[in-house]
């Protein structure tokens, strides 16, 4: 069902998109294919696809007593992800056997459950 007001992303690959952010080291990831880890704040539960970020940057978070301030907000520089593209990276960077799927699109296969792998965590 579509909501009133999910913001939405243009993507060159993926066309119109929710929009979601990432920090830059997991956009980075995906385009060098090094994987940084995936970690996403559990305050939204709502949403499938909250703000995530990688394993420095949650280093970094922990820092500041979960705070996005100072250092950790300093390198997380959030980037733009489309829904798709989000996906993608979450199964990248939470392990997914990159070299055996390179031309299969994970978006395009059923329903993945990543969650039991994840590293979700909630600040408090
Ligand atoms: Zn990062
Ligand atoms: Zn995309």
């Amino acid at each position: 069902m579509a909501s009133t007001t999910t913001p939405t992303v243009r993507c060159s690959t993926h066309g119109e998109q929710q929009e979601n952010f990432v920090c830059q080291h997991i956009v980075e990831g995906l385009v060098s294919k090094g994987r940084v880890g995936f970690f996403w704040t559990t305050f939204d539960p709502g949403n499938s696809r909250p703000s995530a970020w990688c394993a420095a940057c949650e280093a970094r978070v922990k820092e500041t007593d979960g705070e996005w301030v100072g250092e950790a907000e300093a390198h997380l520089r959030p980037k733009i992800l489309c829904g798709a593209c989000y996906d993608h990276a979450k199964r990248f960077h939470m392990g997914e056997d990159w070299q055996n799927k390179k031309r299969l699109f994970p978006w395009e296969t059923d329903e993945v459950s990543v969650q039991e792998e994840g590293v979700a965590i909630s600040f408090v």
